[in-house]
């Protein structure tokens, strides 16, 4: 495999499915059979999960509501998601650990690195929870933070389009995706893989990321197989 530790990101949303808000069940097992396949290879699997199909603190503060009270309610909405996909994988008798970045004993681990790392080398799917544990970051940010954290060969996102395009590839037909880009040609074209601050995180510590599409079947084993799946942003 040419990836021996992953950290996966999934966004909220793509939870929803078809629905419009919440979680599918059905999407959550097609996601949990994509992530049982690598599971079987051998890859070490961490994954942290965005809460945007429930709460997202911007959303809130454009409503009139507090942004940090905000941000915190979206935390949360990361570990339920957190909880759902950790109930899926275990129905199909992969063994998990759910940590999160806000303590909630009763139902997850803190967010304890050395014992990730434990967890990780034996076999153990880890989901980090409640992003960063910290307002005005996305689970972006804690996706690469954690990735570094646990010396992850890769971040691979998963998304709901199959790569970064030279623009908005649901708004311009000749749109043309990038098979490997530099994080330096990134910025300087303008192009979004990430928010800034989880993008910069990368770069700096030279943590390859790969935008992929986690919709289509197959794809995360490919990717962990060392297939030129989705596009490539590295040095
Ligand atoms: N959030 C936060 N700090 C973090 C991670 C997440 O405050 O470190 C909050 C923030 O309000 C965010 C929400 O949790 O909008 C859900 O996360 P995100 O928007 O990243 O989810 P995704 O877009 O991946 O579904």
């Amino acid at each position: 495999m040419k990836y021996k530790r992953i950290l996966l990101k999934l966004s909220g949303e793509a939870l929803m499915g078809d629905l419009q808000y919440g979680i599918d069940p059905k999407r959550l097992g097609e996601y949990a059979d994509e992530i049982k396949q690598i599971h079987d290879k051998g890859v070490e699997i961490a994954i942290v999960i965005g809460g945007g199909n429930i709460f997202r603190g911007v959303a809130g503060a454009s409503a009139g509501m507090d942004r940090v009270q905000g941000d915190y309610m979206g935390m949360l909405a990361t570990v339920i998601n957190g909880m759902a996909l950790q109930g899926a994988l275990e129905d199909k008798g992969m063994k998990t650990r759910l940590q999160t970045a806000l303590k909630m004993e009763s139902i997850a681990e803190p967010y304890i690195k050395r014992r990730a790392d434990r967890h990780l080398e034996k076999g153990r799917i880890v989901i980090f929870g409640a992003g960063t544990g910290n307002p005005y970051f996305t689970t972006d940010t804690a996706a690469v933070l954690r990735g570094i954290e646990i010396n992850a060969d890769v971040i691979l996102k998963g998304t709901r389009v199959d790569g970064v395009y030279d623009s908005d590839p649901e708004k311009n037909a000749s749109a043309v995706k990038f098979d490997f880009i530099s994080f330096d040609d990134v910025l300087k074209k303008g192009l979004n893989v990430m928010d800034t601050t989880a993008f910069t995180l990368s770069q700096e510590n030279k943590l390859p990321i790969v935008v992929f599409d986690m919709n289509k079947i197959g794809n995360l084993l490919k990717i962990c197989e060392g297939e030129n799946i989705g596009t490539v942003v590295n040095i």
